[in-house]
């Protein structure tokens, strides 16, 4: 009885209709045959079973790339079956990792029994796991008393989430933020694509959706593909139009052409729960009384002329505004807030011919791809290596200190963009619209940076990363010339140390690219780890060295340079009624655990505020 989960159902992609098709097919019902050890696959219905999820799997170790698929089997929806066959189902015996028997059905609970759960569980720390879905439209109750007043400063997934959570409990939210709505900001980013005009607030880092708008929208995350509040963020995206089939494929994408009109209804979601929200407008400080913040001041961003400060009052702020906020930063530091330096990463973006990545991952599939229309998903790829100087084969002089380089937020179909928030420094990112259909496939090609690294530059303090992100965005801007193009190498060239003069492949970045020395720019211990790992993933990814891929200068903003500490409770110790998210806090890093750290954000005021007292 119940619901029986089989996994690791492997369709060849012959016997496959596509990475686009999500149901129930002849292909998928032959396999499940095989895992049932039922002898006729078509005498199967259909309908008893449901796909829970699909991926593609092209690693080299495979003769053959497959479709993989997790389903789910409803065992009553079987009983149609004639006895002698449905003998064999009821046989039906757990096998490791193939067969699971759940002890429940799945549940499609909604926000209230998050919060009954989050109630009941008394858990501080607020990191447990939550086995249910979040519906949006659930509406809660919350105490009949005064509504507490609580801003949210930044509408990035983490401010978004926070807000929704805050505003389902019925408290008075109002979000913050200084850049604009999507439909501005989408002018102001086609005036820097096309005119080369830099809103400092209102950009590719600046606006409403944050830094996750005009993204390659992965919905990947590290932080448990399964787990209920990865799920619940999940489920209210596809609320609020996201195609259902994040909540399938193995790696859920939704490009920047879905994210626009989703946060519009996002937004509109918000407004009819009472949240009041304020574009264009920028905290400039917080309204601080006997170590308590009581408010922020706040100004005009869009007016640069006049200084038109705003005092307004809260009785809880939650700060989401991201990795890019350093004067927000400033300001915190200024009011002796516990923050620390923290490890990250920096680099280069590589761009390659996606055409190359498809033929160096799928071999003879390549041609199935067919820009994103095709058969299987355009090809993508994740590499990492161990760097220490035990390595006695290297033929770079690597240091003692070990440290990781890796490719991170690989943008297949992509283009590379211009994420500066100032016109003196130059930082790169990319993004990809759904189909991913761009001639390009880019990736972050980073090594680990920490305390070690700042102090060698002679930068100390709690925002000593924050100063050597700067550093080598100014020479990146320097050595590109300036007017935001960027400096490039061809990767041959930079293994060698030589300078790219003679004709350099096509980039898609579209503010232009100069040839540059970019293996000077990096301290010398750090561009041979880089060109060691290089080194290595040609190995893995034969073709990764070739001349047809092109390095960008530079890549720093991977995470947040600092975090906020301690945090046994989302509240800051050091300011009661301060509740710093997302990125900006350390604590995340992307779309959706950026979002998970909101939506728990929200939790921890509604509990510190009372709002649990309301009959929910
Ligand atoms: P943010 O999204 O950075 O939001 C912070 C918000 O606060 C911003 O809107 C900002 O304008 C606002 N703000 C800042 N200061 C103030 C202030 N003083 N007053 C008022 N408002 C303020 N992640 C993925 O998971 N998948 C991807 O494919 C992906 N692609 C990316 C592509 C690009 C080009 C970039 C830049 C990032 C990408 N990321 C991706 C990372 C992801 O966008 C971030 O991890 C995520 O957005 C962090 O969310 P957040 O809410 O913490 O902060």
């Amino acid at each position: 009885e119940g619901i029986w989960r089989l996994s690791k159902l492997a369709v060849s992609v012959q016997n496959d209709p596509g990475k686009d098709f999500l149901q129930v097919h002849n292909g998928l019902l032959q396999e499940i045959a095989k895992v049932l050890e039922f002898p006729v696959a078509s005498m199967l219905p259909a309908e008893a079973f449901s796909v829970v999820r699909k991926s593609f799997d092209a690693r080299k170790i495979l003769k053959e790339a497959k479709f993989v698929y997790t389903v789910d089997m409803d065992v009553r929806k079987l009983l149609s079956l004639e006895p002698r066959t449905w003998d064999f189902i009821s046989r039906l015996e757990p096998k490791v990792g193939l067969i699971e028997h759940m002890p429940h059905e799945r549940s499609s609970h909604d926000l209230t029994s998050i919060v009954r759960d989050f109630k009941d569980s008394n858990d501080d720390t607020l990191a447990r796991e939550h086995r249910h879905n979040i519906d949006s439209s659930v509406s809660l109750k919350c105490s009949p008393a005064r509504k507490p007043k609580i801003a949210v400063v930044g509408s990035g997934p983490s401010g978004l989430f926070a807000s929704l959570v805050l505003a389902e409990f019925g408290a008075d939210v109002t979000l913050i933020e200084r850049g604009q709505a999507v439909e501005r900001r989408g002018r102001d980013i086609g005036a820097l694509v096309v005119r080369r005009i830099l809103e400092s607030e209102s950009n590719f880092c600046f606006g409403e959706g944050g830094a996750g708008t005009w993204s390659d929208g992965k919905l990947v995350t590290r932080i448990g593909r399964n787990s209920g509040t990865v799920l619940a963020i999940m489920n209210t995206l596809v609320h609020f139009g996201a195609p259902k089939n994040i909540l399938i494929d193995g790696k859920p994408h939704l490009g920047t052409d879905r994210l626009v009109p989703l946060l519009r209804n996002f937004r509109q979601h918000l407004q009819s729960l009472g949240v009041t929200i304020k574009f264009g407008t920028r905290v400039d400080d917080l309204l601080i009384q006997n170590g308590r913040v009581m408010g922020v001041q706040v100004s005009n961003s869009t007016n640069k002329l006049q200084l038109d400060c705003k005092k307004l009052g809260f009785d809880a702020v939650i700060l989401a505004v991201g990795h890019s906020a350093r004067d927000i930063y400033q300001m915190l530091l200024s009011h002796n807030l516990d923050l620390v330096p923290k490890d990250f990463a920096v680099g280069f973006r590589v761009e390659h011919p996606q055409e190359l990545i498809n033929s160096i991952q799928y071999s003879g599939l390549a041609n199935e791809v067919c820009r994103g229309r095709g058969k299987v998903p355009v090809a993508d790829y994740k590499v990492i290596q161990y760097v220490s100087n035990e390595d006695e084969h290297s033929p770079f002089k690597l240091e003692s200190t070990s440290r990781s380089c890796y490719s991170f937020c690989m943008c297949p179909g992509g283009q590379v963009v211009l994420t500066s928030t100032s016109p003196s420094e130059i930082c790169i990112n990319g993004m990809s619209f759904s189909r991913r259909s761009s001639r390009w496939a880019n990736a972050a090609l980073v090594v680990t940076v920490s305390t070690k690294d700042f102090d060698a530059l002679n930068f100390h303090g709690p925002l000593a990363g924050v100063k050597f992100q700067r550093e080598f965005e100014q020479r990146a801007s320097l050595m590109g010339g300036g007017n935001f193009v960027v400096p490039v190498q061809t990767v041959p060239d930079f293994m060698e140390n030589k300078a790219s003069v003679t004709s350099m492949p096509p980039s898609s970045y579209r503010l232009g690219v100069k040839a540059a020395s970019l293996h000077e720019l990096f301290p010398m211990y750090m561009t041979d780890a880089i060109r060691y790992s290089i080194s290595m993933f040609d190995k893995e990814l034969p073709g990764f060295i070739s001349k047809e891929a092109l390095l960008h200068g530079v890549e720093t903003r991977t995470s947040s340079p600092f975090r906020f500490t301690p945090r046994d409770t989302y509240e800051s110790m050091s300011l009661r009624g301060l509740y710093p998210v997302g990125e900006g806090a350390g604590y995340a890093g992307g779309i959706v655990s950026a979002a998970v750290d909101g939506m728990y954000a929200g939790f921890a005021v509604a509990k510190n505020l009372d709002l649990f007292h309301g009959d929910i």
